[in-house]
């Protein structure tokens, strides 16, 4: 009770709802939360529209509770070169849906819809405008449930608003929101999560979730309750997202020297980088620890990150519907390390133009034999 009322106390606000207990399921992480979703509200065959490239952790939740997932793009839309010829600096802002594209993704079996913004892998934060045309289809489909996974919801930069999906005229009795103490607490492992909505979907969730995992750690969800309380009373908020921000720049800037465009994010702690113009020799990026050989082409380049740049991103392609790997070509460096690390990141990527210069000539031998 102490967690769910510091919970009531510290969300009242932003939700902008008078949240009682019954608002509220505390689960074990985001991720279970995500996975009671799924077993609250999906039958066999159900459709539900999510925003590719996504945290790849849904597949597994949708595909178990025997779901359809249909994936809606986000496309990275560049704007025109530079006067000189150059590509012009870029932002999470840039990854657009296409509203046909998403009109047409709706269909009478869509059960749900899942938003996630601040976004994985991108660092996108949708629009009040974004959500706006999201909102209207789900209210001219009325079967429609929306989750909205906002788990970097107190990550984000230079002044961009964090947009709360249920707070949108008549959607706070459609929503599911689902955070957790992981990224605002730097603390993955402790697996503390919640999710808030209107009483008739948070009792439906709390029904999955116990026969999930029953509850979740009450020393954890203790001490959480007191760090919450003394949150709404210190700056800590402020300063996560200074500390965050002095990080993304210390990267932006090392993969610009790198003359790697990176796609700034607006909030979360990822830089994803277009990799589609990074070629390297056939011969490079095969070297796998794991013995997972995939040879799509960012899992090669990340492999080449990884090796010969000794600066490891993830291949995007883990957060695409199986259909559309292949065309994946995003690659997702993650920068919550300390601003020691990261700056021995940048001294590595200053040696990206020269590794690429002699990727280019091998390549070349190797194609012409
Ligand atoms: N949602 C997103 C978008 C995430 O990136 C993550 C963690 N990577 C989670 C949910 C899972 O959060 P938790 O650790 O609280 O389970």
């Amino acid at each position: 009770m102490s967690l769910v009322s510091a919970l009531c106390e510290f969300y009242s606000g932003p939700l902008e709802q008078q949240l009682a207990p019954a608002n509220i399921l505390v689960t074990a992480g985001a991720s279970e939360g995500l996975f009671a979703a799924g077993q609250a509200f999906l039958e066999e065959g159900d459709e539900v529209i999510l925003f590719e490239p996504f945290f790849d952790i849904y597949c597994g939740s949708l595909t178990f509770a025997g779901a359809k997932l249909v994936p809606v793009q986000l496309h990275l839309r560049k704007p025109a070169a530079n006067a000189d010829g150059s590509e012009p600096d870029l932002s999470s802002s840039m990854y657009q849906f296409d509203v046909a594209e998403l009109t047409a993704a709706f269909s009478d079996k869509t059960k749900m819809i899942w938003i996630n913004t601040p976004h994985n892998p991108t660092g996108k934060m949708f629009s009040r405008e974004e959500l706006e045309v999201i909102a209207e289809l789900v209210r001219k489909h009325p079967k429609c449930i929306v989750l909205s996974d906002e788990v970097y919801e107190w990550i984000t930069y230079d002044d961009t608003v964090h947009n709360r999906f249920a707070t949108l005229p008549g959607m706070w009795e459609r929503t599911v929101t689902v955070s957790s103490a992981a990224k605002t607490f730097s603390v993955t492992g402790w697996k503390i999560g919640w999710s808030i909505g209107p009483h008739n979907l948070v009792n439906a969730l709390s029904r999955a979730h116990e026969y999930i995992v029953y509850c979740v750690s009450t020393p954890h969800q203790e001490s959480l309750a007191r760090v919450l309380r003394a949150v709404m009373k210190n700056d800590y908020l402020q300063q996560l997202k200074l500390q965050y921000k002095r990080r993304r720049d210390i990267l932006v800037e090392g993969f610009r020297k790198a003359k790697l465009n990176p796609i700034v994010p607006q909030g979360a702690f990822y830089i994803t980088i277009d990799a589609s113009r990074i070629n390297i020799a056939p011969s490079e990026g095969l070297d796998t620890v794991t013995g997972i050989n995939m040879d799509w082409n960012d899992w090669k380049i990340a492999r080449w990150f990884t090796g010969t740049v000794g600066v490891t991103p993830i291949p995007c392609s883990a957060f695409y519907v199986p259909e559309h790997v292949k065309a994946a070509s995003i690659l997702r460096f993650a920068f919550c390390k300390t601003e020691e690390l990261l700056q021995q990141a940048v001294l590595k990527l200053a040696n990206v133009p020269h590794l690429l210069e002699e990727s280019q000539s091998k390549r070349k031998q190797e194609l012409s034999q």
